[in-house]
């Protein structure tokens, strides 16, 4: 027996995808579509359907199907047969609806799951048959020729998707038992098989549908020019150099054939290629460029792109198993994250043209990064700017929800699927080991402590005691579980609290703090609130002078790409002159060198800090 391989898979959705110009998505929904239509036609009146589907495309066009049959009334049953040896991940991603949906898939792999699977299909059903859609070469295991033999026998309505389970689509012989359909909906082009004599006891009335492929030889056309957006003439259609984002005002035209999310060639006013990049002309950042040399956009440039990333993160792999291994435009890569912890994968898509090369990425991840789960945490507002809805799933096998991790002597439990983020802060990872030294014997203050990043770390180099604070009870509850397992839960003390008003009552009962840290959420996501955020910074940062001792140590944050490093500067400043102290700085604080900074975008830079050491004046 041998059906489609996870290769041949990748090489159907890139040819779908490239050559076509249409997604494997938009295909199987369009398949699964006309499916449902002929088996509603054929049903003559019942309402109940059963699909019966494999783990690879085939599958998911017969998801779609069942996803129309219920949403019109029918009582749907779904069987996935088989061993899966890759699931597809479209027919993952449409599984994900199914479940969604409250429809309970069931799933037959040994011959005696077949006959109470069968046992309870009613008579005026209809059978969708979307196992081997792609066709078989070869034998037929046990395990289908019975299955096949016991659809046959319960005596209802076949529609099968694009090749009869048991039939060889080149040879048209049915192999020792095939489906015998009462409709073959095919996509595309009929095999060559299907117009041999034998092939019509299987095929039924053969139906093609038209999915939106086109004909061969116009998608051989169509594979030739590439889709162009062209620039404005001078200043404006300038490409700052390095930088990967085109602006809507610096396109003058685009090739009326690019679609949302396509890849397109950017042209200058020369008529020179600058680069090729995904166009999304909804966007104010209309063309994010993927590469500005003379290289296709394909599965190759997410294996070279991910590979290189990890090679510049092998050393952090020395002091944690925790990790962002895709940084977005930082590594080459806009609008993909992928953040790796212990033996799970969690990525984030953020804009269109990311999405509809997700499969290329998640390829890649598997490729290079060879994780053993991988979850996929497409949630952000940035999503809903590119016309996308969020989406939460995992990719083949389901891993663990709370993941533990550890980061120098810290130990840390990870929540990917409630957590900020995909989990945790991993670009304060090297703020949070330079505390080692600083904390020995010290009464600490970590302030919007999330799940005890800060305060962990301060206990497991030596604190005598840490308040870590924040607003979430159940990131107060993690955090704590945090301290337990890395050992320091009897140092540690988690309270819940605004961390303005727990400051203000430090200060009123004169508690006082040899280390205060302030990592607050960004308090401004655009630039017109910089003034607003900047009062907030200041009032925080002055209270927590004001309770430190003196000498003592503020290590502080801004998160925010909009609020400049001069700008957080100088109000660290204003908060001494407020809280009367002189301050040094000890140190500046950047993010971690897995979210690089690369300085031709300056978007990339967004994390700040600073480690002051506040004296009385
Ligand atoms: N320092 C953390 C990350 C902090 S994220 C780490 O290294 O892991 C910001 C945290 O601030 C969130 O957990 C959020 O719940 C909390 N928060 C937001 N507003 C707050 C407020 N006013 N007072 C206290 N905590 C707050």
């Amino acid at each position: 027996m041998r059906y489609v391989t996870a290769a041949e898979m990748k090489e159907i959705d890139r040819r779908a995808i490239e050559d076509r110009g249409i997604p494997a998505k938009v295909l199987m929904e369009n398949a699964g579509k006309a499916l449902y239509e002929w088996a509603v036609k054929s049903a003559a009146g019942g309402d109940s359907a059963v699909v019966f589907c494999g783990y690879g495309n085939n599958g998911g066009d017969g998801l779609v199907a069942a996803r129309h049959l219920i949403k019109n009334g029918y009582n749907v049953s779904i069987i996935l047969a088989g061993k899966p040896k890759s699931l597809s991940p479209e027919t993952n991603a449409n599984l994900e609806e199914i479940l969604q949906m409250g429809v309970k898939p069931q799933f037959i792999s040994k011959k005696e799951d077949i006959e109470p699977a069968l046992k309870n299909i009613k008579k005026n059903s209809i059978i969708i048959d979307a196992i081997f859609g792609i066709g078989i070469r070869g034998d037929l295991d046990e395990f289908y020729a019975e299955l096949i033999s016991g659809i046959n026998n319960i005596g209802v309505p076949v529609v099968s998707a694009d090749i009869p389970s048991g039939m060889d689509a080149d040879s048209g012989k049915p192999l020792p038992v095939a489906v015998k359909a009462a409709v073959t909906v095919t996509f595309g082009h009929p095999k060559s098989g299907f117009k041999k004599a034998e092939a019509k006891e299987c095929l039924g009335k053969l139906v093609v549908a038209d999915i939106g492929l086109p004909a061969e030889d116009a998608a051989a056309k169509k594979r030739m020019p590439e889709r162009r957006v062209y620039l404005r003439e001078g200043k404006k259609g300038i490409v700052r150099p390095g930088h990967p984002w085109i602006f809507k005002s610096q396109i003058l035209s685009a090739d009326s054939s690019a679609n949302p999310g396509d890849i397109v060639a950017v042209t200058d006013a020369g008529g020179k290629v600058v680069g090729r990049g995904y166009y999304n002309p909804k966007s104010e950042i209309s063309v994010r460029i993927l590469s500005f040399s003379n290289e296709n956009i394909d599965e190759d440039i997410f294996i070279k792109r991910i590979g290189e990333a990890f090679e510049k993160r092998k050393n952090i792999l020395k002091v944690t198993n925790a990790y962002r291994a895709v940084f977005s435009e930082g590594d080459f890569l806009p609008g993909l994250i992928v953040d790796i912890y212990d033996d799970t994968a969690v990525f984030q898509v953020l804009t269109l043209g990311m999405e509809k090369m997700k499969v290329w990425a998640v390829g890649a991840i598997n490729k290079i990064l060879k994780p053993k789960y991988i979850y996929e945490k497409s949630s952000s507002s940035f999503r809903k700017l590119e016309g996308l809805k969020d989406m939460n799933m995992w990719w083949g096998e389901k891993g663990k929800d709370c993941i533990e991790i550890s980061e120098g002597p810290a130990k840390f439990l990870v929540d990917i699927i409630n957590g900020h983020k995909t989990g945790f802060y991993l670009d304060q990872r090297k703020s949070r080991m330079a505390l080692e030294g600083l904390c020995k014997d010290r009464e600490v203050l970590d302030l919007f402590s999330y799940t005890g990043g800060f305060s962990v770390s301060a206990a497991v180099y030596g604190a005598r005691h840490v308040t870590g604070v924040d607003i979430k009870d159940a990131w107060l509850e993690l955090a704590r579980e945090n301290a337990r397992i890395s050992g320091v839960a009897e140092m540690t003390e988690f309270i819940k609290g605004d961390a303005f008003f727990v400051l203000k009552d430090m200060l009123d009962s004169d508690r006082k703090f040899d280390v205060i840290i302030i990592d607050p959420p960004s308090f401004l996501k655009t630039s017109q609130s910089l003034a607003s955020a900047s009062k907030g910074y200041r009032e925080l940062n002055t209270l927590a002078m004001r309770i430190l001792k003196d000498k003592g140590i503020l290590a502080t944050f801004s998160c925010s790409y909009n609020m400049p490093n001069e700008v957080f500067s100088d109000i660290l400043k204003k908060s001494a002159e407020d809280a009367e102290k002189k301050t040094a700085i000890l140190k500046r604080c950047h993010q971690a060198e897995d979210h690089p900074i690369v300085r031709a975008i300056p978007e990339t830079e967004y994390l700040k800090g600073y480690f002051l050491k506040v004296e009385n004046k």
